[in-house]
């Protein structure tokens, strides 16, 4: 049987209206960008795109993975676009935005992963708008040599952000083409090349996982160093997609997010809607002002 649980009143979603919306959607059209607002179909685009936010998604719309959650093509992606780093340079400064999120689709099917590419990306978004704070959202260079992690780290990108998406038990149905301990170390390695930077993870919630598990992922997060963490309720893209355990209710979010600061992390948000980008820049702005 099929059967969802039925939404609750708290997964509510705004309808994306106003003149701020309208010139996102142009200016992404006008650059040819791909964003994980449309792709993910996200619940917060009405809000974000409105202000101006929007999470630019490099490497094409096809990705060489199949997590069940995810509402991205699986299969073989075109060559990468060597002018898609000015696009997005371009794209940024014309929203004007203080601080950007990108991320990418997995890239098996290169040797570097796209490592080059993402810090081209950041080296134009940073020449074109110095002012920026640059957050990027990395695939896990699964089946690329260790060095690919340095050509990111050492174009210095803001944050670091790699989402480890859900408890390990739950890996082989949810992220099959990942492993746990290789997302973790990934980030554990960025602190250890540039302390400085800041790192970032987050799992979505209501897949099949447990509290104890939940709070197990956060203190491996800390142990690899994570500074910043994002919980989130799943939300089922198409009835194909993984299913959805449950929904878990708002004073459940309110309790992790009181654990994971009692367990060191430097900026939670744990919310039904919180997503990795959701807020990004405000939170990162109020943590520097700090
Ligand atoms: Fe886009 Fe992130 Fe906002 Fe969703 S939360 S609309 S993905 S910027
Ligand atoms: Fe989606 Fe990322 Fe998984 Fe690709 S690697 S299927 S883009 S979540």
């Amino acid at each position: 049987d099929n059967a969802q649980p039925k939404k609750p009143d708290w997964i509510r979603v705004k309808a994306p209206t106003g003149a701020g919306y309208r010139e996102t959607h142009k200016i992404i059209r006008e650059h040819k960008l791909v964003t994980v607002c449309e792709e993910a179909g996200c619940p917060n685009a009405g809000e974000c795109w409105s202000q101006g936010h929007a999470t630019m998604m490099i490497m094409g719309d096809v990705c060489t993975r199949g997590c069940t959650f995810c509402n991205v093509a699986t299969g073989k992606p075109d060559a990468l676009d060597l002018f898609e780093p000015g696009r997005v340079a371009d794209a940024v400064q014309k929203l004007g935005l203080n601080h950007v999120v990108i991320t990418s689709v997995d890239r098996d099917d290169i040797d570097d992963g796209g490592a080059e590419h993402f810090a081209q990306t950041i080296r134009a978004v940073r020449h074109r708008s110095p002012g920026t704070t640059i957050e990027i959202l990395t695939p896990d260079f699964l089946h690329c040599a260790p060095s690919v992690l340095e050509t990111v780290v050492a174009a210095k990108p803001d944050v670091f952000n790699h989402n480890l998406e859900t408890v390990p038990a739950l890996y082989p149905t949810v992220r099959p083409g990942a492993r746990y301990f290789h997302s973790l170390r990934l980030l554990q390695r960025v602190k250890e090349i540039d302390p400085m930077m800041f790192t970032k993870s987050g799992i979505m919630v209501g897949l099949g996982e447990d509290r104890v598990q939940v709070h197990q992922v956060m203190d491996d997060m800390r142990a690899a160093g994570i500074d910043f963490l994002t919980i989130g309720q799943y939300l089922q893209p198409t009835p194909k997609h993984h299913a959805v355990d449950r929904f878990v209710h708002p004073d459940e979010f309110a309790a992790y997010e009181k654990v994971a600061y009692g367990k060191g992390f430097l900026m939670v948000s744990a919310t039904p809607l919180t997503r990795s980008s959701y807020h990004a820049g405000d939170d990162f702005e109020r943590l520097r002002a700090a």
